[in-house]
């Protein structure tokens, strides 16, 4: 049985190893708080988004401190921080997010644009999926209506 260390060490390696090669795409990555025993890393007193928000400590500015720098990539996610990691959607990364949320009807409305099906996706923390699509999205959403 792995103890905590190794499988924490493997999990540091991973994120790293993701944010290479988001950065390799072109794509700029920002470190954001984890999830620890199913509670958000921040010190917040308030509700907030679990996991899903800069880690203010390397990123004061939040996502405009993203980038594809390497040697800042390699301080952010060498091992040194237990941190989550996000990529910077929009102009930046040429990536647009489309939150599919199941208990809405997102499954059925995806259904009528059946593009984004075949695009890389991400689980999300409500059970549903984000769809990853790069730049085109919005002119494959229009050509579907
Ligand atoms: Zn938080």
């Amino acid at each position: 049985m792995m103890d905590k260390k190794q499988i924490t060490r493997e999990r540091m390696d991973r994120t790293l190893e993701c944010a290479l090669y988001y950065i390799s795409q072109g794509w700029p990555v920002l470190p954001l708080h984890t999830i620890k025993g199913g509670h958000c890393t921040c010190p917040r007193k308030k509700p907030c988004k679990p996991g899903k928000h800069p880690y203010s400590p390397l990123v004061p500015n939040g996502s405009k401190d993203a980038t594809t720098d390497e040697e800042t990539i390699l301080k952010w996610f060498g091992g040194d921080y237990d941190v989550n990691i996000g990529i910077l959607a929009g102009k930046e990364s040429g990536l647009v997010l489309l939150d599919i949320d199941p208990e809405h009807g997102g499954n059925e409305s995806l259904k009528k644009y059946p593009k984004l099906l075949l695009t890389p996706s991400v689980k999300t923390g409500g059970g549903g999926r984000g769809a990853v699509e790069k730049g085109e999205i919005a002119s494959s959403l229009r050509s579907s209506q």
